[in-house]
């Protein structure tokens, strides 16, 4: 139950942004990103070491990322980072579920 979650719980947001999923079984597919702040794996290969530092991003709560889907054309959400794993990710994907999303990591 969405009203159980807690909806203050924030996350550092690097950036929010549409585009086409570029990989895997929904390449192609029209999707909403939100891409967290945060990695503890640093790979010498890393094409968003920006994201490594969660100090240099604003925190939004799951209610602010929440506000920000009101135009979104997609029912296709990609949580991506950094790692996103780093961070409790239920609040966040339980809300988008609830809101009919079907979320990927
Ligand atoms: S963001 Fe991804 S690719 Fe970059 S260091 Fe972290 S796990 Fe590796």
């Amino acid at each position: 139950m969405e009203n159980q979650l807690n909806l203050d719980y924030q996350y550092p947001v690097v950036e929010m942004f549409h585009s086409i999923q570029g990989e895997g079984f929904y390449s192609g597919e029209n999707s909403f990103f939100i891409r967290l702040a945060g990695c503890d794996v640093y790979c010498p290969w890393c094409d968003q070491k920006e994201t490594w530092s969660i100090k240099k991003y604003p925190l939004l709560t799951v209610e602010n990322i929440k506000n920000k889907l009101t135009n979104i054309n997609t029912k296709h959400i990609i949580i991506t980072g950094g790692e996103p794993l780093l961070h409790d990710l239920l609040p966040l994907t339980k809300t988008l579920k609830n809101l009919g999303y079907k979320t990927h990591l």
